[in-house]
């Protein structure tokens, strides 16, 4: 049983806010509006293997949301003990995305796209905040989730200088749709994601839509837990009540 009315208490305490006024939705891109995560982490081991780096799915989905480029210099640090050159990490993360190129194109999470029709619905603006830089991006926003989110309003990785965990991403989010933190709240599906939520002063919302353990998520501070991105879908209307929006 999921006790809304607590969780908003416990992160109007936190924050020093008096309400929570929902004006935008900043959302993750990967294992929250699409089920691309299981392909990225096979990319991750299949590419990781062939420099001698180890990796494994878990590794590949508890460090999810780190840029391509941090990733794999973290990985190559905790074995060598040195930075690798910006050189190895390109060569490195070309192969990555192209290792996650041979798999399908990924499927719509369900229930992503109606409940930002939900949202839609209210006036609520959905923003797109990932520190994914794949080229094809914007295309496959623009195709699966059409006319929901304005390109002057999304986050990428070319946007920041900090990829999540650090709060740059979601604050970016913040300026780009206009809104302050208790204005907002964001979809996370990973620690690291929820770690950049929290820190960036919003009310996060965890979807479990992967293998992790739900302690592992609800451990960084997210303020509620959804088992999957239906379930937050089904659960909207109550949550949005308890957020105080009447229409
Ligand atoms: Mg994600």
């Amino acid at each position: 049983m999921i006790d809304i009315q607590a969780s908003i208490a416990r992160y109007l305490r936190d924050s020093g806010h008096s309400f929570i006024h929902l004006k935008a939705v900043l959302f993750d891109m990967d294992g929250v509006l699409f089920d691309s995560m299981p392909y990225h982490a096979d990319a991750w081991v299949a590419s990781m293997a062939k420099y001698d780096l180890p990796m494994t799915r878990e590794v590949a989905f508890l460090n999810e949301g780190r840029t391509g480029m941090n990733t794999i210099a973290m990985i190559y640090k905790e074995k060598y003990g040195v930075e690798p050159s910006k050189e190895l990490v390109d060569r490195i993360y070309e192969d990555k995305c192209q290792e996650f190129s041979k798999h399908p194109e990924p499927e719509r999470m369900p229930g992503a796209y109606e409940l930002i029709q939900q949202l839609q619905a209210d006036g609520i603006t959905p923003v797109l905040v990932t520190g994914s830089g794949q080229y094809s991006l914007f295309e496959r926003i623009d195709r699966v989730y059409t006319g929901m989110f304005a390109h002057d309003k999304m986050v990428t990785a070319y946007d920041v200088h900090h990829g999540k965990p650090h709060p740059e991403p979601y604050l970016m989010g913040l300026q780009k749709a206009g809104v302050q933190a208790n204005e907002a709240i964001v979809i996370e599906n990973a620690p690291i994601g929820v770690q950049a939520g929290i820190a960036a002063g919003i009310f996060t919302v965890a979807v479990n839509t992967g293998p992790l353990k739900p302690e592992v998520l609800l451990n960084e501070g997210a303020n509620l837990l959804y088992p999957s991105m239906q379930a937050l879908c089904d659960g909207w209307q109550e949550l949005k009540k308890a957020l105080g929006i009447e229409h």
